[in-house]
């Protein structure tokens, strides 16, 4: 979908003229072209040692969520390149840490991103965040921070962005919270929120399918209480190989077993790529 379109759309969805539609009033775009029902939807959850990348790609629509650290953005591009129909319709930046931003100023420059939503304001003076801010700047897309919102991008697929707060005083629990539902299959894209986030959060949780496990598996996030009520079967846990915070760490993964969670992690399976069907069967492959 080109740019011109793109505009167009937001345009006529806001039913204001464009001279005097401000970013507050835009609307999130979806595909123009329709997808044909029962396509399965594929996430991938990049192995890009400590951080955080996710692509979701169905059909002509495709969500970037994160792009690792500074070292990572060529591998995101070269890895999402292949499946990117046209723009990039989303890219999702669930908070302003390096090992999350950090190679989305590159994808930014790499795509015609028609979407962006982060997490909003923040006391980020970094350069890695100066950047990131730049080069969001720069694509011109339609930009949201996370308030609370559902954006359907057809009958089978819905997110929803869970709002719990923009003012802790932690980074991480300012995190984007994503929840994915495919046809019957919800998975959950908490970013890095902890403990604080967690429990605003927790009124909200719904019973999920699948979860990203927050904060690359640390013991400040997926709380017991948590984890008992969203109850996933499946955990995907993006952490790097013998990183120094020693993530994911053994309370997380003792939770995880106690509510008999499989649990994949790319720091041991490497990418890992899930695809879920329109009959909500679920299938893995991964690759190191
Ligand atoms: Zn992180």
């Amino acid at each position: 979908m080109k740019k011109f379109y793109t505009a167009l759309l937001a345009c006529t969805l806001v039913l204001t003229a464009c001279s005097s539609t401000s970013k507050d009033q835009q609307t999130p775009t979806t595909p123009t072209v329709p997808i044909p029902s029962a396509t399965p939807i594929s996430v991938h959850f990049l192995n890009v040692g400590q951080g955080d990348a996710i692509f979701i790609d169905y059909g002509t629509f495709e969500m970037q969520i994160d792009a690792g650290d500074n070292s990572s953005g060529d591998t995101v591009i070269d890895y999402i390149t292949p499946f990117v129909d046209g723009d990039l319709d989303y890219l999702v930046a669930t908070h302003m840490d390096a090992d999350h931003i950090g190679g989305a100023d590159d994808v930014l420059y790499a795509f015609n991103v028609a979407n962006i939503i982060d997490s909003g304001e923040t006391n980020k003076t970094t350069q890695t965040y100066e950047r990131y801010l730049t080069a969001r700047e720069a694509e011109k897309a339609i930009y949201k921070p996370d308030e609370d919102m559902t954006i359907k991008i057809d009958d089978d697929l819905t997110f929803r962005v869970i709002d719990t707060g923009d003012n802790f005083s932690d980074e991480n629990d300012n995190s984007v919270i994503l929840e994915m539902t495919y046809c019957d299959t919800k998975i959950l894209f908490p970013g890095d929120m902890e403990t604080k986030a967690e429990e605003s959060f927790l009124p909200l949780a719904n019973d999920i399918d699948i979860l990203k496990v927050a904060h690359h598996g640390s013991r400040t996030s997926s709380s017991d209480a948590l984890i008992a009520k969203l109850k996933p079967d499946y955990a995907v846990i993006s952490a790097g190989l013998n990183n120094q915070y020693g993530h994911p760490h053994a309370e997380t993964l003792d939770t995880l077993k106690k509510y008999n969670v499989k649990v994949y992690r790319t720091d041991l399976d490497g990418n890992i790529v899930c695809t879920i069907a329109s009959d909500n069967s679920i299938s893995w492959k991964t690759q190191y």
